[in-house]
């Protein structure tokens, strides 16, 4: 018999068909260099296919503890960060999770996967935490996404901190951090309550390959490594992300054109455009249909976020042909 679960589950799904501009994904404008794709080619070759990956990730998670100077310990790799929060889910006790909303979808996703309860904390009017004024007796795990999706702002550090001295396991996906001011990677050391969750698919431009990690207090990840699925990451992945680890220069000249693009893109249209610390932009206008007509595609938002589209920072053209036809549907709005 199949899980009531299951059967209700709505299935996530994505924009598919024949349009020319995608800034649906928050994905990176920037596939690698075809010199460094030959390279990495040639490397690929010597690789055994016939011999299972590394069991945990490890040659990954010491050339992360390397750069992020922490132990490899307090580090899990996932198959996507999404494979860590589905694991995290199985990890704590309780009969409830905690997400804020607006917020990114996946949460929910497992959650529902499960059965799991979810309680919904809108985030305030300026899509930041609201003070504490709810119990946690129960609850599982609580999520925060900072920066936080769809609306591209930093929560406040210290009301994340509030939200650690409860004592209560705090899931910090920091998906975007690579394109903010801040992390708050540093409060591992002070909460063994939090989990930080960091991924390739965005500033590293990756999402192909489908690696993230989690970053915790060493005895919290020591249970964490014990449930990951083992070989949870292919060879071909662990063997690129390591090897673009290397190629920093290169991801920060990407990371910095992306984030001059926004801030042109948000100062364009200042009055329609929310502040972002991230690769995309939340625009306040009602333009899904319209720039799809154009053969763009951007993320329709919905609930709360009703009439407004999120908006990946592309390449220059792609940008430049969004802003042109914002600006037109703007101009002859009522
Ligand atoms: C894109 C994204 C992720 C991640 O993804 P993976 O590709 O599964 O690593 C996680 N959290 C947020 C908020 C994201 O936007």
């Amino acid at each position: 018999m199949i899980r009531k679960e299951v059967k209700d589950f709505e299935p996530y799904t994505v924009m598919e068909g024949d349009y020319r501009i995608w800034l649906d994904k928050n994905e990176s404008p920037f596939d690698l260099p075809m010199e460094l794709k030959d390279s990495i080619f040639d490397d690929l070759k010597n690789l055994e296919f016939n011999r299972y990956p590394d069991i945990d990730g490890r040659g990954l998670k010491k050339k992360l503890a390397s750069s992020l100077e922490l132990h490899k310990s307090n580090i899990v790799v996932g198959n996507g960060s999404d494979q860590l929060i589905d694991c995290i889910m199985d990890l704590f006790m309780g009969d409830h999770m905690i997400i804020h909303t607006p917020t990114f979808g996946m949460y929910s996703f497992y959650a529902k996967k499960r059965g799991l309860n979810i309680v919904e904390v809108p985030l305030d009017e300026e899509y930041d935490l609201p003070a504490i004024d709810y119990d946690f007796e129960g609850a599982r795990v609580i999520f925060i996404c900072s920066p936080n999706t769809p609306t591209g702002n930093v929560l406040d550090r210290e009301k994340i901190i509030d939200y650690l001295e409860t004592g209560c396991p705090v899931v910090l996906d920091e998906a975007y951090a690579d394109f903010a001011e801040n992390s708050n990677l540093d409060l591992i050391d002070e909460y063994s309550n939090l989990i930080i969750l960091r991924t390739f698919s965005k500033a590293y431009g990756l999402a192909a390959l489908r690696v993230g990690y989690a970053v915790g207090d060493e005895s919290l990840m020591r249970q964490m490594s014990k449930i990951i699925s083992p070989y949870n990451i292919n060879k071909i992945s662990l063997e690129i992300t390591k090897r673009m680890m290397d190629e920093d220069k290169l991801i920060q000249e990407n990371i910095e054109f992306i984030k001059k693009e926004r801030e042109n893109m948000i100062s364009e249209l200042s009055e329609y455009a929310y502040p972002s610390q991230t690769n995309f932009v939340m625009f306040d206008l009602d333009a899904y249909e319209y720039l799809l007509k154009k053969g763009i595609v951007v993320r329709k938002l919905s609930g709360r976020l009703t009439g407004k589209i999120r908006v990946t920072v592309g390449n220059k053209e792609e940008n430049r042909e969004v802003m042109t036809a914002l600006n037109e549907f703007v101009s002859v709005l009522p």
